[in-house]
């Protein structure tokens, strides 16, 4: 078994589960989605996901077919019925179909799918040791007056592109720029750049993450300084320590940029504090709560 999905009401092995090859979701990307992480069988900050997918939805003219008790709780049965303790949790609201012969998006009848698998890390247990191989890439995300970004989206193909540019780079993952050479986010995840005793993230451009929130509320009790703004691609390349963050895997180093060395190549000091400190969340019950 590796995981359990919610498919067209009914809960099913993922492996079995599809969705109707005509809804746009599928055709069209028109859909939005959120992921949240269950750790050691607590899930971590499920609320501040459900609010997120609230709000996204609301921004595409999308209707749930649930309300919010009841999204949360086809996740927890998605989680019960996997028997998961680490699990990656995804739901999603697509467009679904229009009306027979109809092209109007208001006759569509809005679908809600989940699913519960083994938990996913961005970087793998060596990736994580040595840190990531990134490159900067020359794509830009696309326009976030065209996508909203701050709307979890599945408008990727600027991610992918950027991936193969990556690979052809010998890196691992990527990072997109702005129209103005600033680094705005990565396929999955926000990053971060420290100098010193300041941390920089950018402001805009990109997904609000929730691991970004976490990640920021960790480094103002850390007494770092620190700076929402854009990020200029020279100033990761040049920085102490670089790291991403996502749901999927938290905190990661990054210990090379475009071939070169971060800082001494290897994760830094204040990543690696941030990271225990991210995980040792995961047991505190005002960030997470029992399936
Ligand atoms: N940016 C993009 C494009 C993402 O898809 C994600 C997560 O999937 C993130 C950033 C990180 O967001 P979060 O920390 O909420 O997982």
């Amino acid at each position: 078994m590796t995981g359990i999905a919610f498919v067209q009401q009914r809960y099913l092995p993922v492996e079995e589960a599809g969705i109707p090859i005509q809804d746009w979701g599928f055709l069209h990307s028109d859909a939005t989605y959120d992921v949240v992480h269950l750790w050691k069988g607590r899930f971590f900050r499920l609320e501040d996901h459900l609010t997120r997918f609230e709000e996204s939805m609301a921004g595409l003219h999308l209707s749930c077919p649930h309300d919010r008790d009841g999204i949360r709780e086809i996740l927890k049965e998605c989680v019960r019925r996997s028997g998961l303790q680490d699990a990656y949790v995804e739901m999603i609201c697509t467009r679904g179909l229009p009306a027979p012969g109809s092209r109007d998006l208001r006759t569509c009848r809005n679908q809600f799918y989940a699913f519960a698998v083994p938990f996913i890390w961005l970087a793998n247990e060596e990736q994580r040791g040595r840190g990531l191989h990134l490159a900067i890439s020359p794509v830009e995300r696309i326009n976030p007056k065209s996508v909203n970004p701050v709307i979890k989206n599945y408008h990727w193909l600027d991610f992918v592109r950027g991936l193969f540019d990556a690979y052809e780079r010998e890196a691992e993952t990527t990072v997109l720029v702005d129209g103005e050479d600033n680094v705005v986010e990565g396929p999955g995840f926000n990053v971060f750049a420290i100098h010193g005793q300041r941390l920089a993230t950018p402001a805009s451009g990109m997904l609000q993450g929730i691991t970004r929130r976490t990640t920021l509320e960790l480094a103002e009790s850390e007494g770092l300084e620190i700076a929402e703004r854009p990020l200029p691609a020279d100033e990761l390349r040049t920085a102490d320590e670089v790291f991403i963050s996502s749901t999927a895997g938290g905190i990661m180093p990054v210990s090379r940029i475009d071939s070169r060395p971060v800082g001494q190549g290897v994760p830094g000091p204040i990543t690696e504090r941030l990271t225990r400190a991210y995980w040792a969340l995961h047991e505190d019950p005002t960030y997470s709560s029992e399936v």
